[in-house]
């Protein structure tokens, strides 16, 4: 039986200083990011069966699931996924700080330009009430900003993820406090545009 583990960080806790301070990477990646993992396998151990599958298959076919158990996979099991794949849309900043021309063509012909791309995220993160997420997503052949509540992931909805940005305030309250508008501008420092395109298949 293989239990869901946390990915390795590919940077440190305090790689994307001072957008985003070491505490707050330590404590979300260590804390937050390990409870779900370990309620996510809590949940698995009454059907062992489901350790085989790779946890994004859970989440795509929720029905699937066994009942008794669902919600949990969808909260923690979602967490668990959404986290890992946030690291993985970080990077420091000027490593992969600005779109591509490809990716820079495919933004602009969908939103007006980049900087109307970047407006219109931040505006549904925003308005975002309570916790969740805000995304850049693919389905079906268009890409499009969605907005997920709690731990609900894309792949649920047959969306498949491009970016996320964790609006939990978990995610920003050490630094940014209840400023969720300051975290959002931080955090664009820090966007791995690369990571973006190579989802895209750009
Ligand atoms: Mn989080």
């Amino acid at each position: 039986m293989n239990k869901n583990t946390l990915p390795i960080l590919p940077y440190g806790f305090d790689a994307l200083e001072p957008y985003i301070d070491a505490r707050t990477m330590e404590i979300h990646y260590t804390k937050h990011h390990q409870t779900y993992a370990d309620k996510f396998n809590a949940a698995l151990e009454k059907y062992p069966e489901l350790f085989e599958k790779p946890p994004k298959d859970l989440l795509q076919d929720l029905s699937s699931v066994p009942q008794d158990i669902r919600i949990a996979v969808q909260n923690h099991g979602g967490g668990f996924v959404n986290h890992s794949f946030f690291w993985d849309c970080l990077a420091p900043k000027d490593v992969y700080a600005l779109p591509s021309e490809t990716l820079h063509k495919k933004l602009h012909d969908t939103f007006g330009s980049v900087d109307s791309f970047k407006e219109q995220f931040t505006s549904a993160a925003l308005g975002l009430f309570g916790s969740g997420w805000t995304w850049l997503v693919q389905k079906e052949n268009k890409i499009e900003i969605i907005t997920t509540q709690n731990q609900d992931t894309p792949l649920s909805f047959g969306a498949t993820p491009l970016l996320a940005l964790d609006v939990w305030e978990h995610a920003y309250y050490l630094k940014h406090q209840n400023r969720r508008a300051d975290y959002i501008r931080d955090w664009w420092n820090v966007v791995n545009w690369k990571k973006v395109e190579e989802r895209m298949g750009l």
